[in-house]
């Protein structure tokens, strides 16, 4: 049996504003095998990348336990967080953002290596910073450009080195290809995929994209306004969506064939509900075609209606 590198329990995220209880996050389980993907899917403002950050402890979560090798790492201290950091790490969005535009290549790959210490002298900085920069693709003669000077492609890269530097073994990949072009995107996805082969790393991988998250998911969890609403194996979810909002996330998917247009989609009409003091029930009712008075008495769970298939809607029974 597969051991789980990581499993979420429960896990909760809430913020206090001035319009009430924001429930960013609100009682997410699930779990990844060492070596595996778990792709996270839903429009902006579900939750995904606060569950992101929670995993990395950047947010500590409101409740919930996050077990990472068996152990709750959700509510450690500074101190015992920092010895666990370098296992975990994130890859960002916005590979120009995220890159502080003043450091050439070579310092912003140096800089986790220096903050965590885990090296003794500056050779052996030097000498991983070549290794990483072969690793991931990037040519050692750009070691001293800065972050304008490179496309989004080798941005990425850079942020992705930062990532692996650390021999992370469980990394949040937060919508990395989304700022790239599509050409870019497939190798940054590729390599993606390479270094997890090699590295031996689990991935959390999220995107508001499911045409993205196919190729590189072993199972994919769709969130919508902070809960999961289904997840199962990235072929089932593919071949039998159950949610109404899966179906319609599916059917958003551009299809480039001339048959394709005379094919009736589900889409979904309406925007997304405030997660602020959210109404009991189904969260996705104002917006979901089939929805009964039902669907707004109390909250649905999951439930499993295939092998590894869970799914949160009264239409499911
Ligand atoms: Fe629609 Fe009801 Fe299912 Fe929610 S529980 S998705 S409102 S049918």
């Amino acid at each position: 049996m597969e051991q789980n590198l990581l499993e979420v329990r429960n896990l909760k995220k809430y913020f206090h504003t001035p319009a009430g209880l924001l429930h960013a996050v609100d009682d997410v389980s699930f779990s990844i095998p060492g070596g595996k993907t778990m792709g996270v899917v839903g429009e902006s403002g579900c939750g995904k990348s606060t569950l992101g950050r929670s995993l990395l402890c950047l947010e500590p979560p409101t409740s919930g336990e996050i077990l990472f090798r068996g152990k709750n790492i959700a509510n450690l201290k500074k101190k015992e967080m920092k010895a666990i950091r370098p296992k975990i790490q994130m890859v960002f969005q916005d590979p120009y953002s995220s890159l502080n535009g003043r450091m050439t290549v070579r310092q912003l790959i140096a800089e986790p290596l220096l903050v965590s210490k885990l090296c003794r002298t500056r050779a052996e900085v030097d000498k991983k910073i070549d290794e990483i920069m072969d690793t991931v693709g990037l040519a050692r003669r750009l070691d001293m450009a800065y972050p304008h000077e490179l496309d989004g492609g080798r941005r990425q890269r850079i942020g992705i080195a930062r990532a692996l530097i650390l021999e992370p073994e469980f990394v949040v990949c937060d919508e990395p290809v989304s700022a790239l072009d599509v050409s870019i995107q497939a190798q940054i996805l590729n390599l993606l995929m390479d270094l997890q082969e090699s590295m031996g790393l689990t991935y959390l991988f999220i995107t508001h994209d499911l045409s993205v998250v196919r190729h590189i998911s072993n199972e994919i969890m769709v969130m919508y306004l902070g809960k999961c609403v289904e997840k199962a194996e990235a072929k089932e979810i593919f071949r039998n969506p159950v949610h109404p909002y899966t179906k319609a996330l599916l059917g958003s998917i551009p299809i480039p064939s001339v048959e394709s247009c005379h094919k009736k989609r589900e889409l979904i009409q309406g925007e997304v509900t405030s997660p602020v003091n959210p109404k009991p029930g189904c969260r996705f009712a104002v917006r979901c075609p089939y929805a009964s008075e039902r669907c707004r008495q109390g909250d649905i769970p999951l439930k499993e209606v295939g092998r590894g298939h869970f799914v949160a809607c009264h239409m499911a029974e």
